[in-house]
């Protein structure tokens, strides 16, 4: 069972974004939970929540089809202590915000080292910052994204993926989530039967398979190994159709999220009918 979605906007409210899903034809989507660009965020309300968990229930949402997303300002790898803290806190807030909605599944980039510090010690600051979180909440699954490795983000490499994950103490609250536009950019080549296979046997050899919880399927508009993050809509860019009609027949996708992240909301509809279509 494949589950195939978008990450849709919250605007209107939290169950809107539900009813958004279920209007593009959605089995799986995505979301923020609070403004994704602002530290602060207004506590969910009884109201809010029961709202969400109806409009789940009434449109056939399950938890483990909804993967939100966190904030693209913490970093949990931050080299300032002060700063790091500010982070970690909001990052919490989130994971509570996850669990209050009823979810199981929290997808977040890793963080950057800013310049100041080395990749290995931001690492160790990540996952340092995973366990502390871990150790304050129960029952939601913190879900790694790999990332394009622009700037300083790291998460660009399966090796830093493993890094993370094998310094975790509960290792069944931890997952990877694989975006493609991401990979691409990366280094990861997509594009050929072989490449396609040995991307992915790679990232089961390194990381494991075991831990994927989710998929972002994005076109990329930057070439292999760009090391830039910008994402296109399937087929219209460097990475083109195959790919994703490869990962539609791939078991290994199974039971899992897979959202679309990609630049026109207005043909989302379209590319869930296509990649349902290539199953
Ligand atoms: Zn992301
Ligand atoms: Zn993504």
């Amino acid at each position: 069972m494949k589950y195939i979605g978008a990450h849709v906007s919250i605007a209107g409210g939290l169950d809107i974004s539900v009813l958004r899903a279920h209007q593009l034809g959605a089995t799986a989507f995505s979301f923020f939970t609070k403004n994704q660009r602002k530290w602060e965020s207004i506590p969910l309300s009884k109201k809010v929540i029961s709202d969400f968990k109806e409009a789940c229930n009434k449109f056939n949402y399950q938890a483990h089809q909804i993967l939100p997303h966190g904030s693209y300002l913490i970093n949990l790898g931050h080299p300032d202590n002060d700063l790091l803290k500010k982070s970690r806190y909001a990052f919490l807030d989130e994971i509570i915000r996850c669990h209050d909605l009823g979810l199981i599944l929290f997808n977040f980039h890793p963080g950057s080292f800013l310049y100041k510090i080395t990749e290995e010690s931001c690492l160790k600051r990540i996952a340092d910052s995973i366990n502390w979180s871990l150790n304050k909440t129960k029952d939601v699954t913190l879900v790694i994204e790999n990332t394009a490795g622009q700037g300083s983000n790291i998460g660009y490499c399966f090796e830093h993926l493993a890094a993370i994950i094998n310094d975790i103490e509960d290792k069944t609250r931890i997952g990877v989530c694989l975006d493609t536009c991401h990979l691409f950019s990366a280094g990861y080549d997509l594009r050929t039967k072989n490449t396609y296979d040995s991307t992915f046997k790679n990232f089961d050899k390194i990381v494991g398979l075991n831990y994927l919880r989710g998929i972002h399927i994005n076109d990329s508009k930057n070439c292999l190994n760009s090391h830039i993050d910008r994402h296109h809509s399937l087929g219209q860019g460097e990475i083109g159709y195959e790919a994703f009609a490869w990962m539609m027949k791939d078991h290994r996708f199974d039971n899992i999220p897979i959202i679309l992240e990609t630049i026109n909301s207005n043909i989302w509809s379209e590319e869930i009918s296509w990649l349902k279509s290539q199953q």
